[in-house]
């Protein structure tokens, strides 16, 4: 059956005319106040693709196709799409369609026009949503028209952004597909979405958005909506924000579609549903929730003192998700929160698609109002926050699926900021704050971080956090980089400072702020790696010109072990080591670690060093290498002999290992600094076999668990002994390292015995 009217369907249709027609349908059976239509089933799609051969010549566009690209995910889309446009349907299904229409017409014994509303399916995965994904067309009038747009909502299937979610979640592009919505047009004067439970999960309140004109407004985040919170038992009006909305979205007078309209100032700030209308509209929607026994999200618009439902959904993403913990600073701006989280990082404003590129793994994205082209973006970035927007704006639905904390509708994030900022983003409350803020002491209870076998260390540097940090449920500090100290505390160039005899200053310095660290976490180690400066970073240091020859590479160059043994740098190194003997006279917790080891040789050069100023590894001092130069991984077994553990270096490993320059933009933007590459992954469990074959710990201290979950996930699989992350998901990281111990401890069962 090509053509099915609403009243001839329910909720149980979905396979048949995808959620959107199966809700239409179901309302309009319960007498919700639903505008008339009909739906092009998904069948007809199918048997539009598969009778022009259509199908196949998809699947061998999207096949091999890497959705992370943007230029490549927009040309497959923009050639699917050519397609769908230039091959006709059969006619047996327009006539079906017109035929249809000129019933719709003569129902209401006028001339209409009609929404033309893509409704998505999924063979065999009713529960999939699609919602928000494809197009619509408003304002639709005259039979060709119509069929012009039902093949533009079936083209939609294959937008960028529809694409890139089937590959995200899995879904097989040739199981999907589009039924078409055909409805009475509703020429609004408010309109807007409802939800009748909050996004970011309260369940006792709902929430409404509403603006002049038709609701695509709202639905495109193109404009900044009213909302008002609403307690549902018993109703009650919570709070209400008034959006400045500068146009409308209305139709336009001869029938050719939308258009904007500009609102005179002194309409833009006004209350744009009365109370009245709200506790209406909202006691509709405790009737469809009731009705469908889960909290929907509603398209509604009001036309001559009317209501109308135009769409009703489950909110698939609505989930309570426990706060991570609380965040307090000097605030920025506020939002809406959009979909709920914290996250801090640095910012990257993205005004077109040129700035896509530079947005990086755990960036905070800042935009006036997202698009599909910049959802591979999205997916990078740690928290998303917008100028434009409402609940229900592209942002929001796609940062809810990407499970990503976004903040809408702020007004004003694109101005406030600018790029490389520090931001701190609490989505869950939609406030934005400055800087890197630390979460404050966590409302669980210390007993609910789970106990875990590998052990889960931080990395720090600034002493300055040392005490706050210390009472995170960290087993140590696996990292602390000498640099920040020199590069903060002591500012000077330690041959500089050797020239003047001012030697004291170096060590004390040093000593001190390396005290600080070892003493927040004593009884728990400190790993404390000797100085990693390269040329480039010792010269900008004061009087660092005299002392750093030029080098075109310095990230491989004069920096490590390498350094400690060349006679012009020996006497600095010497100093390096009188701090750590003073810190250590107090503080026994504190160990060392040696950086880019290159080879053996200098490895034994640079112990021997360290026994004549008196400090040689035993029960009591524990040394480590970095590993992370694939000589390490090469000869694993070789460096484990000479000290009690390593720590793979995975930002140094992964430049190495494929040959990418970490601090290159170009690479960078190109995206070819992965350390989840295979390649990387064979050198880390080399360098952790390598290890346990001579009996030492294996640790990593870079900074890939801290920003992919799975190559944390990767490092329990592959027998990592610790791990070392930033202090901001020490909690995170030990969550996912017990969930995964958990799964490697549970007995498996074959042919009834258990494993
Ligand atoms: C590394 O290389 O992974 C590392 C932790 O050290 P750095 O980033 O200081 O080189
Ligand atoms: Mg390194």
């Amino acid at each position: 059956m090509p053509i099915a009217w609403f009243n001839e369907l329910s909720k149980t249709d979905i396979p048949k005319v995808g959620g959107k027609g199966a809700n239409l349908g179901e309302m309009t059976k319960a007498g919700f106040p639903v505008p008339t239509g009909f739906v092009v089933t998904a069948d007809t799609y199918f048997s539009y693709v598969k009778r022009m051969g259509i199908q196949s010549r998809i699947m061998d566009i999207v096949q091999n196709l890497d959705v992370n690209d943007t230029a490549e995910l927009q040309e497959a889309s923009k050639r699917i799409s050519e397609i769908m446009v230039s091959v006709p349907m059969p006619p047996d299904i327009t006539d079906e369609i017109v035929e249809a229409y000129r019933k719709l017409q003569k129902m209401r014994g006028e001339q209409i026009y009609v929404a033309a509303r893509s409704s998505a399916t999924a063979e065999d995965l009713p529960e999939a949503s699609f919602a928000g994904q494809q197009a619509t067309f408003l304002d639709v009038q005259g039979e060709m028209e119509l069929i012009k747009a039902v093949r533009k909502c079936w083209a939609s299937l294959y937008t960028p952004r529809a694409i890139f979610y089937r590959e995200q979640q899995g879904f097989p592009h040739d199981k999907v597909a589009i039924a078409v919505v055909v409805q009475e047009m509703i020429k609004s004067e408010v309109a807007g979405v409802m939800f009748t439970s909050e996004p970011t999960g309260d369940r006792t309140r709902l929430v409404i958005e509403a603006a002049y004109g038709l609701g695509e407004a709202v639905v495109s985040g193109s404009v900044t909506p009213d909302t008002y919170k609403i307690q549902k038992e018993p109703l009650k009006i919570l709070s209400k924000k008034l959006g400045k909305q500068h146009f409308k979205i209305v139709r336009s007078e001869r029938g050719l579609g939308t258009t904007h309209v500009d609102i005179p100032p002194l309409e833009q700030n006004t209350q744009k549903l009365s109370d009245e209308r709200v506790l209406e509209l909202s006691e509709m929607g405790n009737k469809i929730e009731a009705h469908y026994e889960f909290p929907q999200d509603i398209e509604w618009a009001l036309q001559e003192g009317e209501l109308f439902i135009l769409q009703s959904r489950a909110i698939t993403t609505l989930e309570s998700k426990a706060e991570e913990g609380e965040v307090s600073g000097e605030l920025l701006t506020k939002g809406m929160g959009a979909s709920p989280g914290i996250g801090a990082g640095i910012v990257k404003i993205v005004m077109d698609m040129e700035d896509l590129p530079k947005v990086q793994q755990g960036d905070m994205l800042i935009t006036k109002m997202t698009n599909p082209d910049m959802v591979p973006a999205m997916k990078r970035a740690a928290a998303i926050v917008t100028d434009d927007g409402g609940i229900t704006c592209h942002a929001a639905i796609v940062s809810r699926e990407l499970g990503i904390p976004c903040i809408v509708g702020t007004e004003n994030i694109t101005q406030l900021v600018k790029d490389g900022d520090e931001i701190t983003v609490d989505a869950s409350k939609g406030l934005v704050y400055k800087g890197r803020l630390a979460l404050k002491e966590e409302k669980e209870e210390e007993g609910s971080v789970p106990d875990t076998r590998i052990k889960v260390y931080m990395n720090l540097g600034v002493p300055e956090k040392a005490e706050e940090y210390s009472t995170l449920p960290a087993d140590g500090v696996g990292l602390m980089r000498e640099e920040f100290i020199i590069a903060t505390h002591i500012k000077d160039h330690p041959l500089k400072l050797i020239k003047e005899g001012r030697e004291d200053v170096f060590v004390s310095k040093l000593a001190e702020g390396v005290a600080t660290v070892a003493k927040a976490f004593a009884p728990r180690p400190v790993v404390l790696r000797l100085s990693d400066f390269k040329t480039n970073e010792y010269k900008d240091l004061v009087g660092g010109q005299e002392f750093e020859p030029k080098e075109d590479n310095p990230m491989i160059g004069w920096r490590g072990c390498s350094r400690y043994y060349s006679p012009e740098y020996e006497k600095a190194f010497k100093l390096e080591l009188k701090a750590v003997r003073k810190v250590r006279e107090q503080h026994k917790n504190l160990w060392l670690m040696l950086p880019f080891v290159r080879t053996l040789e200098e490895a034994k050069k640079v112990i021997e060093l360290m026994k004549a100023e008196g400090l040689e590894r035993g029960p009591d001092l524990k040394l480590w290498f970095m590993a992370e130069i694939p000589s390490n991984a090469l000869l694993a077994e070789e460096f484990a002999e000479l000290c009690d553990g390593f720590s793979i270096g995975s930002n140094d490993l992964t430049q190495l290992v494929l040959g990418v320059d970490r601090d290159s933009e170009v690479l960078g933007k190109m995206q070819l600094f992965d350390e989840r590459d295979e390649a990387v992954k064979k050198a880390v469990r080399m360098i952790i076999d390598g290890a346990h074959k001579k009996g030492k710990t294996c640790s990593l201290c870079g900074q890939a668990p801290s920003n992919y979950p799975e190559f944390t996930e990767f490092l329990v699989e592959a027998g990592i002994d610790s791990i070392s992350v930033n202090p901001d998901v020490v909690k995170k990281t030990k969550r996912i390292v017990a969930e995964k111990e958990k799964i490697a401890k549970q007995p498996f069962t074959l042919f009834g015995f258990k494993f």
